[in-house]
C-alpha cells in the first residue's frame, strides 16, 4: 500500500507546487523510494487538450494518449517517471464519469451527491496504482478556498481518514510577502490560509513557504505556532536561477526529511544525490552561448512552449553550453522578408501550432534556415511548415498548403500537401476520424513507433533505428509525395512502421536540418536530455563557433 502526500496551495495561485512536487518525488528517489505523482484539477473542462495555450500552457502528452496538465512535464522531467492517463484528472472528467454512471442506472435510483458520489470518484481515481509504489504524490490544482476545489479538498480528508494511521500527510504552500515599508515578512495571509484549510478538517503536516527574503527562525517560530504546525516543518522556499536547482535546495533546508519525519520512517534513508550535483554543475559550468530563435505564435507565453524551453536548456547542459531562447512572433513576418527577423541566431526551432495565423511567417523561416544552412528543427507544425517550404519553393508546387488552412467550407486554396488525416493504425486497431468528430481528444495522440532510415541524419542521433515518440495532431504530411520530395533532396527518414506516414524529414545537403511529426521535447530531462535536443543544440555550437 503506497503513502501518500497531499499537496494543496493557498494565498496566492503560481506558487510553484508542481515543482515543489516534482522536486519533493526526486528526493525521495533519491533515498530509494519509488513514487508517482498526480494532479487534480478543479476546472470544469474534460481535459486541457481543447483549452488554448494562452489560458492554460502547455498541453503535455503522455505516452498512452492523454492530454494533461503542463505539471506533468514537471512530474517526468524531474522523477524520469512516465506518467500515465491515471496520473491527471478534472472535476470535469469526474463529473462526466458520474453523470454516465447516473445514466446508466449505476447508482440504483438513489439521489446523486457531491458527497458521496462525486468524493468517492474522486478517492477511486486517487487510489488507483496503489500497490505500485512507496509514494503517491497528489497535487491538488488552485488554491485552498475555490469554490470548484472543495469536493478534493473534502475527497483528500475523507481519504486520509479512511486510511490506517499514518499512511496520509497534507503538505501545504503558501507564500510570505514582504513589505518593504516596514521591512517585514508578513505571516499572516499564510495563518488565513491554513485556517482556512483547517475549517475543511485537514491540517497541514508540512509548510512550505514561498519567500524572496530570508525568513528568520522567529518568524518560522511563529508560522509554527499559529499553524500549527512543527518548527522543523516548517519550510522556506527562496526563489532559484534554476529550476533544477530544486532538489538540492529543497533538500538543504530540510524538505525530505520533513516528510519521512511526518511519516515517522525512522532512521531515514541516506540520500543519492548524485544526479542532482551533476545537473547543477552542468547549469552553473557552461561555457558559450548558442541563441536559438523559437519561431511561433504564442510567444507572449512562455508556458505555452515549456516543455521546449525545457528541453532546449536540457541540450544545452549535454553540450556545456548556455541556451538563450528568444520567442519570435512568426507573424510579425507573414508578408515581410524574415532576414532581418532571424539574422544572428546560432539555430531556429519552429514548434507545435493549430490554425493559420503565423504560418507563412514559420514557413519563411524554414526557408531562411534551408537556405542559409542554419540549423533548423521543426516540431509538427514545424515540420510540417518545412514541408510546405520544400514543396512550393524546391518542387515547384506553388500552391502547396495544408488543408488545416483551408478552413471555410469547400475553400481550395491550397494544394494539401498536409492533410486531415482521417485513419490510422493504433497498436492492434484502426483508428477513424470524420470532420465533425469533437475536438476533445480525437487527434492522433499518445506514443507510437517509427523506423528510421540506415544511414540517417536522425539515425546516427538516436544511435539506432527503432524509436517510439508522443504525437499531437489531426494532419499528416502525405506520402504521395514523397517521390517528388526526396528528388530535390529532402529525405522522410522516419516513417511510421506501415510506410503510410512520415515521421521524419531531414535535408540531405544541410548540415542540420530535421522536421519531426511528433514532440520529442516531451521525454527530455535534465538528467537525460532528448538525442535530438542535444545534438540540435551541439550543431548550434559549430555555427556560434563559425561565426
Ligand atoms: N496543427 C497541426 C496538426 O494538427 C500541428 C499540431 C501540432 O503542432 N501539435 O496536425
Amino acid at each position: 500500500m503506497a503513502r501518500y502526500i497531499f499537496i494543496t496551495g493557498g494565498v496566492v495561485s503560481s506558487l510553484g507546487k508542481g515543482l515543489t512536487s516534482a522536486a519533493l518525488g526526486a528526493l525521495l528517489q533519491a533515498r530509494g523510494f519509488s513514487v508517482r505523482l498526480r494532479k487534480l484539477d478543479p476546472y470544469l473542462n474534460v481535459d486541457p487538450g481543447t483549452m488554448s495555450p494562452f489560458e492554460h500552457g502547455e498541453v503535455f502528452v503522455t505516452d498512452d494518449g492523454a492530454e494533461t496538465d503542463l505539471d506533468l512535464g514537471h512530474y517526468e522531467r524531474f522523477t524520469g517517471v512516465a506518467a500515465r492517463n491515471t496520473d491527471s484528472v478534472s472535476s470535469g472528467r469526474i463529473y462526466t464519469t458520474v453523470l454516465e454512471k447516473e445514466r446508466r442506472g449505476d447508482y440504483l435510483g438513489k439521489t446523486i451527491q457531491v458527497i458521496p458520489h462525486v468524493t468517492n470518484e474522486i478517492k477511486d481515481f486517487i487510489a488507483i496504482g496503489d500497490d505500485e509504489v512507496d509514494f503517491m504524490l497528489c497535487e491538488i490544482g488552485g488554491t485552498v478556498g475555490d469554490i470548484e476545489a472543495l469536493p478534493f479538498f473534502e475527497a483528500i480528508r475523507q481519504f486520509s481518514q479512511e486510511r490506517p494511521r499514518g499512511q496520509c500527510i497534507f503538505m501545504h504552500l503558501t507564500l510570505l510577502p514582504y513589505l518593504a515599508a516596514s521591512g517585514e515578512l508578513k505571516t499572516k495571509p499564510t495563518q488565513h490560509s491554513v485556517k482556512e484549510l483547517r475549517s475543511i478538517g485537514i491540517a497541514p503536516d508540512v509548510l512550505v513557504c514561498r519567500s524572496e527574503h530570508p525568513i528568520p527562525d522567529k518568524e518560522r517560530g511563529k508560522i509554527a505556532l499559529f499553524c500549527n504546525v512543527r518548527q522543523d516543518s516548517v519550510i522556506p522556499a527562496y526563489d532559484l536561477k534554476s529550476i533544477y536547482e530544486a532538489p538540492m535546495a529543497y533538500h538543504n533546508v530540510g524538505l525530505d526529511q520533513a516528510v519521512l519525519d511526518a511519516f515517522q520512517i525512522s532512521p531515514a534513508p541516506k540520500p543519492d544525490l548524485s544526479r542532482w550535483v551533476d545537473v547543477e554543475d552542468r547549469i552553473h559550468n557552461a561555457e558559450g552561448e548558442v541563441r536559438v530563435a523559437v519561431v511561433g505564435k504564442y510567444t507572449q507565453l512562455e508556458d505555452a512552449y515549456k516543455s521546449i524551453k525545457e528541453a532546449l536548456v536540457h541540450g544545452g547542459m549535454a553540450n556545456r553550453v548556455r541556451v538563450t531562447l528568444e520567442w519570435v512572433d512568426s507573424e510579425q513576418f507573414d508578408d515581410k522578408d524574415a532576414a532581418p527577423y532571424l539574422e544572428g541566431f546560432h539555430a531556429i526551432l519552429v514548434p507545435g501550432g493549430f490554425g493559420e495565423r503565423g504560418t507563412e511567417g514559420k514557413i519563411k523561416a524554414a526557408e531562411f534556415a534551408r537556405t542559409r544552412k542554419i540549423p533548423y528543427l521543426g516540431i509538427c507544425l514545424g515540420m510540417q511548415m518545412a514541408v510546405i517550404e520544400a514543396a512550393r519553393n524546391v518542387a515547384g508546387i506553388e500552391a502547396a498548403g495544408s488543408e488545416e488552412f483551408d478552413h471555410e467550407a469547400g475553400a481550395k486554396r491550397f494544394e494539401p500537401v498536409v492533410y486531415h488525416l482521417k485513419e490510422w493504425v493504433q497498436g492492434n486497431y484502426t483508428v477513424k476520424r470524420k470532420l465533425g468528430d469533437d475536438k476533445g481528444g480525437t487527434m492522433r495522440l499518445g506514443a507510437y513507433n517509427a523506423t528510421l532510415a540506415e544511414g540517417s541524419t536522425v539515425a546516427r542521433v538516436y544511435g539506432g533505428t527503432a524509436i517510439e515518440e508522443r504525437h499531437r495532431h489531426r494532419y499528416e504530411v502525405d506520402v504521395k509525395y514523397r517521390e517528388q520530395l526526396e528528388a530535390c533532396g529532402l529525405e522522410f527518414s522516419g516513417m511510421s512502421p506501415d510506410g503510410r506516414l512520415p515521421e521524419i524529414v531531414e535535408w540531405k545537403d544541410h548540415p542540420w536540418f530535421i522536421g519531426v511529426q511528433f514532440h520529442p521535447e516531451l521525454k527530455s530531462k535534465p538528467f537525460l536530455p532528448h538525442p535530438l535536443f542535444a545534438d540540435f543544440v551541439r550543431a548550434a555550437k559549430e555555427v556560434e563557433r563559425l561565426v
